[in-house]
């Protein structure tokens, strides 16, 4: 791979001037800017490969960018996405999110460590290889959305409708990855799921003078009665039926989790906290972090919350309740599950508002994409790298790979100062070109 490399060092500027023009270019899914500007870059870059490319439209959502490239050899599809998060708050970028920025060795703009760097790094390594080892060994095939930082909520209706196009793939390159805290690369082959929901309560036709409290229902109250049967204070999720759910995780994703380096002291002091949950420690809390499943209010809201005081008797609450979801916890599954604990109760009053949900996403952390990545990241990263079973996080996984029974390993450029999703979002460019590195080896270690 010599020549790959000194194809990539040759071509650095290039590559990173094509990195700053798709960075350039909004593509905020939230707030539907940009998008299929957006998706045409991509269209054509991967022309310019020589893959057949196009957009294949999506009622309603955003273009998926779809490419094929390779005629002999294992299918490997790429996922990525082109949209980015807001950038808001701007007066917190030192440079503009959109005006693409070097400085120390760091490209800061929006959206180049959260999708666009991983997105270009990968098809810039497939014209370095084309370049210098001549015929791809492995078929390649992009699904590039652009609807991922909104809960990619096509997805499924694309899979749905394209399931011939995309069945039969023997392995799939997930979007993103970092190094983390200690510089060790770091390989993912699943994710939890997600089940958001708001949970709503009526009282009174308004807000009233809190002295008819002794005779007019409390919202507020009603919903902190319901929310307390959802937890104990141990922490144990009481939902009826919630944890008969969880299947264990297979002995290799706990062989696998093991080895996961895990620097509890350094996590509390940054978290500003003593302990964790019930004083779990060691292997107990890396454990419970990748396979539990979570019940967790994430907001509250009814009455008065100003300044000073305000006796009133709120007509409503409201409650923003997410359900970090393992196998095989679906999020239909828990959304009824939810519905029937509160009617057993007699919370049928409480209105639940499903906010969407992911199903969980766990792949083989042996298959022959997950090894071919082990192999790639010891070559460029001179290190092993650290197997993650599954994220604590959420994505779109499902749809694309476990229910087409295609396993999945994600890796990408980011590092712990990345900033994804915040202002200054930034990637080194040192990384950025590891990744171009370890896209040709995983190229060459899945065709081989
Ligand atoms: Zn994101």
């Amino acid at each position: 791979m010599d020549r790959f490399n000194q194809y990539v060092e040759a071509n650095a500027d290039r590559f990173v001037g094509e990195l700053i023009s798709l960075a350039r270019q909004p593509s905020i899914a939230a707030q539907g800017i940009g998008l299929r500007e957006t998706a045409e870059m991509v269209r054509a870059r991967l022309e310019r490969l020589g893959a057949t490319a196009r957009l294949i439209e999506v009622e309603g959502g955003a273009p998926v960018v779809f490419g094929e490239l390779g005629d002999r050899g294992p299918t490997l599809m790429i996922y990525n996405h082109y949209d980015v998060q807001p950038p808001e708050p701007l007066h917190l970028w030192t440079t503009p999110a959109f005006e693409p920025a070097i400085r120390d060795g760091k490209l800061y703009a929006r959206g180049v460590a959260d999708n666009k760097g991983n997105t270009m790094a990968r098809l810039q390594a497939v014209e370095a290889w084309l370049a210098t080892q001549g015929d791809l060994p492995v078929r390649l095939r992009w699904v590039v959305e652009g609807e991922e930082e909104v809960g990619s909520v096509h997805l499924e209706s694309f899979v749905e409708a394209n399931e011939g196009l995309l069945r039969g793939a023997d392995g799939c390159l997930w979007e993103a990855g970092s190094r983390d805290v200690a510089e060790r690369p770091m390989l993912t082959c699943g994710l939890k799921g997600i089940m958001y929901v708001e949970l709503r309560v009526r009282g009174a036709s308004r807000d009233l003078h809190s002295s008819t409290a002794t005779i007019v229902p409390n919202p507020a109250w009603r919903l902190v009665w319901a929310l307390s049967t959802l937890k104990d204070e141990h922490d144990r999720i009481t939902i009826d039926g919630y944890l008969d759910h969880v299947a264990p995780p297979p002995s290799e994703a706990v062989a696998v989790a093991e080895q996961i380096p895990f620097d509890e002291a350094a996590l509390k002091q940054s978290y500003g906290i003593d302990q964790f949950i019930n004083g779990v420690t060691g292997r107990e809390a890396v454990y419970k972090n990748l396979f539990m499943p979570t019940c967790t209010i994430c907001g509250l809201d009814s009455g008065y919350t100003g300044e000073g005081s305000k006796t009133v008797l709120p007509s409503q609450a409201m409650a923003k309740v997410d359900l970090r979801l393992v196998p095989n916890l679906l999020p239909d599954l828990a959304l009824r599950l939810l519905r029937e604990h509160l009617d057993r109760r007699g919370f049928t009053d409480i209105e639940i508002i499903d906010r969407g949900g992911e199903p969980p996403a766990r792949s083989p952390v042996d298959s022959k994409v997950a090894l071919a990545a082990r192999r790639a990241a010891e070559i460029v990263y001179n290190q092993p790298p650290v197997v993650y079973p599954n994220m604590s996080g959420s994505g779109p996984q499902y749809y694309l790979c476990d229910h087409l029974g295609i396993p999945a390993v994600s890796s990408g450029c980011g590092y712990s100062g990345s900033n994804v999703h915040a202002p200054d979002e930034n990637i080194r460019l040192a990384d950025y070109f590891d990744h171009i590195r370890f896209m040709g080896e995983l190229i060459r270690a899945f065709g081989a």
